[in-house]
């Protein structure tokens, strides 16, 4: 019989995987910490009308990607494309905005979209997201983007660029979505078909296209930027400011719409030229007007989202093997009455804390040493009945293949001072 394959752009994460997963996410829990967040657990599944209302009909997201399904024939639900719209329905639903002027908030977890698979994008992948509802001064923007940097310094990630642009408001990018229309209708016919399409539903979206005309066409075209109003400069103005007083390098990149309409003034984008096409490794941006389009009061925000799958990708491999190291213990055996008392000794060396492993099938002792040296164990004891009868055995330390004499009664001791 054939075996069942997972679904295509979903995929397992296995170990050694997995610990670069935890070691990030760890890494996320404490740095977040330290500026303020607090976690925030949301469901997966959420009704399709608050991803329309939330990122916009007309982006690709909500247009041909999102997995949405009537639940039994009744309720038209999606699983989440992206977690600002859910943290913000969660905020409005439990009135958190009522406890505290500011809120700071991050969740980890996975998101859906039915994009075309390739390395680095998948329909199902998994983001840290981290929103701070309430201020919307330019030094919310500086310590928000501070935070997400520092995390991931803590990484060790490097050549990192980041990147800043301003969208605008309600008030000044009309008239910029104006003058881009007017610049692109006159090329209408030069432009791919879905861009025809955005210069009715949404013309800031031809700035994402990837097609080679369009994207020379773009390149002419006046940026955003020029159109600010007095209120978004100044703001942007100072965004910069506060990242220069950290000399945080950035690149202004005028260019940068991001693929969700929610946003406002201060967006950004972190990338890396470790991951080819795909090497957007953070998207996040400032987004006024969301909370009060969700039906709540009118109450700034701005976050970002990092893709883990992407993280992950840029850690070497030799750095997530020493995130977590072997065993500190092989108790090789040799015979029943050794396999016990193995078994004994592993268990209460366990309760200690301490990561110790054996081998219950009573292999050859050749096996067992193969094994504990696949399984980098930091020292071995062999065990067989004359170390059981005198009571005491050699310690190996696989390191310096060095060894001393200890005495069973007393290992439970040894170890746990070897593993301070
Ligand atoms: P976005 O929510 O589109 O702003 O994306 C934020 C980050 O999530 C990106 O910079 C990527 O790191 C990650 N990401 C978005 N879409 C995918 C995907 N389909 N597969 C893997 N990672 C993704």
């Amino acid at each position: 019989m054939e075996i069942i394959t997972a679904v295509r752009g979903f995929k397992d994460i296995l170990p050694p995987e997995t610990d670069k997963w935890r070691h990030i996410e760890e890494t996320a829990h404490k740095v977040f910490c330290v500026f303020g967040f607090r976690e925030i657990r949301i469901p997966l599944l959420e009704k399709t009308e608050l991803f329309c209302r939330g990122i916009g009909e007309s982006t690709d997201i909500v247009e041909k990607e999102m997995y949405t399904f009537l639940d039994r024939g009744e309720e038209s639900l999606t699983l989440r494309p992206e977690a600002t719209a859910s943290v913000i329905r969660a905020y409005l639903e439990h009135n958190l905005h009522a406890a505290e002027s500011v809120t700071k908030l991050y969740t980890i977890g996975p998101m859906f979209r039915r994009e075309r698979p390739q390395k680095g994008r998948y329909r199902q992948f998994h983001q840290i997201d981290a929103e701070i509802l309430g201020p919307d001064d330019p030094r919310t923007d500086a310590e928000l983007i501070l935070m997400l940097l520092h995390f991931l310094e803590k990484l060790g990630l490097r050549k990192l660029t980041l990147e800043i642009n301003s969208l605008g408001c309600a008030a000044c990018r009309p008239a910029f979505r104006e003058a881009i229309l007017s610049f692109l209708r006159g090329r209408e016919e030069e432009l791919c078909g879905d861009c025809r399409r955005r210069l009715v539903t949404n013309p800031l979206r031809v700035f994402d296209c990837k097609v080679e005309t369009c994207a020379a066409i773009i390149s002419q075209a006046p940026l955003l930027p020029d159109f600010l109003c007095a209120g978004c400069r100044d703001h942007f103005e100072k965004v910069q400011a506060s990242l220069r007083l950290f000399d945080i390098p950035f690149k202004l990149n005028a260019k940068m719409v991001r693929g969700l309409d929610y946003y406002t003034r201060t967006t950004f984008e972190v990338t890396t030229e470790f991951l080819g096409a795909q090497n957007a490794v953070v998207g996040g941006g400032r987004y006024d007007h969301l909370v009060r389009d969700l039906g709540g009061p009118d109450i700034s925000g701005i976050g970002f989202a990092i893709g883990i799958e992407r993280l992950a990708a840029m850690i070497p491999e030799a750095d997530a093997d020493a995130l977590l190291p072997g065993p500190l213990l092989f108790i090789a055996t040799l015979g029943e009455a050794a396999l016990e008392k193995a078994f004994f000794l592993c268990n209460g060396l366990r309760m200690k804390g301490i990561h110790v492993e054996m081998d219950h099938a009573g292999r050859s002792l050749k096996s067992q040493m193969k094994r504990a040296d696949k399984l980098k164990s930091a020292y071995t004891l062999i065990l067989g009945e004359r170390e059981i009868t005198e009571n005491k055995a050699l310690l190996r330390n696989m390191l310096s293949s060095t060894q001393t004499e200890v005495g069973l009664d007393s290992l439970e001791e040894t170890i746990t001072e070897l593993a301070r």
